[in-house]
């Protein structure tokens, strides 16, 4: 088979190398580098800077939003954001405007006063986490800047290798977590299979202070009018007795403003009430006026659908774009495969093993910059050194056809250069 698509690619060679060349000469500057929001979908939500006339501060409780107070949220913010989260009321606390900020402080509780049901503080056993990989960089980078050391575990089509978790916390109670984006995941596009997630609701952990950092960010971020659907992880484990080793993470990052929205930890009223003990001391209160403005301009689920669908307009025809690209460039060839996400903000493309740097590096060579090859990898580390993100939704779509070619034709020219030794 490699000799087959070696001798394929050895006919193209000298036309491979001209063309690259020829986009040398054009001296491009395109970054795919981030999953950020471009600004025709943060224009859709500009009805936020001015929705709140100048008597309009009071929440529904009398809470006056600009005074401190409130250290889990507005009555209203926690109806809406709890349906969000798919959790009750009383089992939502919201923060400021990101999620990921609200993961890393529960890390950072867990190893400095420890979690519910635990018998103190992480940081007394060296802790590890579970990292299903490819997965979210910025999750290994939390647990690395703590010193947390990271298992990889391999993503399959159903989520996490369960068989591989279930047998890892069964046996190691200094295992306090894992990390899962269960809807779309980053990168990969795959939503967690209800058996899946009833495995994780019911597995036997060594450690009784396990915690599953369900990062629900993409929940209703679809490319699709007929979304998987994904179970409901904390009501399931409650089911079992083990409620308390979920806790679910959300945000309007990608619905609203990544800059200016409102985040969220959905929880049993155990983990809420541990974390706003602990929020109470960092803080007098978030920004209840941003709360205010979200419900005033989404007023329910219906209203948040709805303005998905929106940006469902805008960024499908980005993803439909990377695709027609790759399977145009690269379909046949036994070079690379890619998935096609039914949601969510990536691409997850594997060249042959051995070749994401020199993609990468060959692309950023002629001006289009790409995620880092191993960044969707503990420690930064791709054992076969195949993975790489693309994220289309910033870029305008002639950039991004521009940008996929030079990456197809990279990963042409790599193919060659590691096939021919
Ligand atoms: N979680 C995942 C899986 C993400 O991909 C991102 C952003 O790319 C975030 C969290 C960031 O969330 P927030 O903006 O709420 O901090």
């Amino acid at each position: 088979m490699s000799q087959k698509i070696l001798e394929a690619l050895k006919a193209q060679g000298p036309e491979l190398d001209r063309r690259y060349q020829a986009v040398k000469e054009k001296k491009l500057n395109l970054d795919m580098t981030r999953g950020k929001p471009c600004s025709e979908q943060l224009d859709l939500a500009n009805g936020l800077i001015s929705n709140l006339g100048p008597n309009e501060y009071k929440a529904e409780d009398g809470t006056d939003c600009r005074n401190y107070g409130g250290v889990d949220g507005l009555p209203e913010a926690k109806r809406l954001f709890s349906e969000f989260l798919e959790v009750a009321p009383s089992e939502i606390l919201i923060g400021d405007n990101s999620s990921l900020a609200l993961m890393y402080e529960c890390v950072a509780l867990g190893l400095s006063h420890g979690v519910p049901g635990g018998a103190g503080p992480w940081s007394r056993e060296k802790p590890k986490f579970l990292c299903p990989a490819p997965g979210y960089d910025r999750h290994f980078a939390i647990c690395e800047h703590f010193g947390i050391e990271m298992i990889s575990v391999d993503m399959t089509p159903d989520g996490p290798d369960m068989d591989k978790v279930e047998a890892l916390v069964a046996e190691d109670a200094s295992i306090k977590g894992i990390w899962i984006v269960p809807k779309y995941q980053n990168p990969t596009g795959i939503t967690c299979s209800p058996r899946t997630v009833g495995r994780l609701s019911k597995m036997k952990t060594k450690a009784p202070d396990f915690r599953i950092f369900w990062d629900n960010a993409y929940a209703h971020h679809h490319l699709t009018d007929s979304p998987p659907r994904l179970e409901n992880l904390l009501s399931a484990a409650k089911a079992e007795g083990n409620g308390d080793r979920v806790l679910v993470f959300g945000s309007t990052s990608k619905v609203s403003w990544a800059g200016s929205g409102v985040a969220m930890v959905g929880a049993t009223e155990k983990n809420v009430g541990w974390l706003r003990g602990h929020r109470g001391k960092a803080t007098i209160g978030p920004d209840k006026v941003s709360q205010l403005r979200h419900v005033k301009f989404f007023k329910d689920m219906d209203g948040v659908r709805a303005h998905m669908k929106k940006h469902q307009d805008i960024l499908k025809p980005k993803f439909d774009k990377v695709i027609e690209i790759f399977e145009r460039e690269m379909g046949g060839k036994g070079i690379a495969t890619w998935t096609k996400p039914l949601g969510g903000y990536f691409i997850s493309l594997d060249t042959l093993d051995g070749c994401a740097k020199a993609v990468v590096k060959m692309a950023a060579d002629v001006g289009v910059k790409l995620t880092e090859a191993g960044g969707t990898h503990p420690y930064g580390k791709d054992p076969r050194d195949r993975n790489i993100r693309i994220a289309p939704s910033l870029p305008k779509l002639p950039e991004i056809e521009v940008a996929m070619e030079v990456v197809a034709l990279c990963v042409a020219r790599a193919s060659l250069a590691k096939l021919s030794g």
